[in-house]
């Protein structure tokens, strides 16, 4: 099964990911855990990607629509995957439909996990205080960044997997099980 949680930066989609890993048995692949773990290990596209990352921009189109081509051909991937933060623009939506035509799959749901952006903002604050700063970009500035970025550059990506027949949206303000429980059911539907 290959899915794509679509959603605001702190909506929930990598909890809910990483449930879906244990429920389905496949993997999540999540382009910002890649990202940072090129930033941590100072490889070229980690030094590329920090600055953009750190302040709440998107990495280049291609740059992540390569990463996740070549993370998609690994043997983990054979039963399906979670796409976990790609695609974010309508070009990376592009890519993602012809690197899946390319390799002769196809995706079986896009989710998309609604959220309130001021309880978002509470969210990532808590996170942030909980994690003691992990993550560079979790802050209030970035992430009002980043939730503009969501809005312009990716929010429209639930049209188009509507035009698409494959969008299925679930509200991402319920508790975490009922979330989760009305992902699988939009699953089980698709
Ligand atoms: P995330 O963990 O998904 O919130 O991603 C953290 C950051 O990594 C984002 O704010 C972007 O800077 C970058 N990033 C992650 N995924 C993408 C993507 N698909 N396209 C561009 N930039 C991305």
């Amino acid at each position: 099964m290959r899915l794509v949680l679509l959603g605001p930066p702190g909506a929930g989609k990598g909890t809910q990911a990483q449930i879906l890993v244990k429920a389905y048995d496949i993997p999540q692949l999540s382009t910002g855990d890649m990202l940072r773990a090129a930033i941590a290990a100072k490889t070229p596209l980690g030094l590329e990607a920090k600055a953009i990352v750190d302040r709440g921009d998107l990495v280049s189109d291609d740059i992540v629509s390569g990463i996740i081509s070549e993370r998609m051909d690994q043997p983990d991937c054979a039963k399906g995957f979670i796409l976990d933060g790609f695609p974010r623009t309508i070009a990376q939506a592009e890519a993602l439909t012809h690197m899946l035509d390319r390799k002769g799959l196809h995706l079986d749901a896009v989710i998309e996990i609604k959220a309130d952006p001021d309880v978002l903002v509470e969210r990532i604050i808590n996170r942030a205080k909980e994690s003691g700063g992990a993550r560079a970009d979790d802050n209030e500035d970035v992430l009002r960044k980043r939730l503009d970025v969501y809005t312009q550059q990716t929010a429209p990506l639930v049209n188009f997997y509507a035009e698409r027949g494959l969008l299925k949206s679930v509200d991402g303000m319920a508790a975490i099980e009922e979330v989760t429980a009305a992902i699988k059911a939009a699953i089980d539907k698709s």
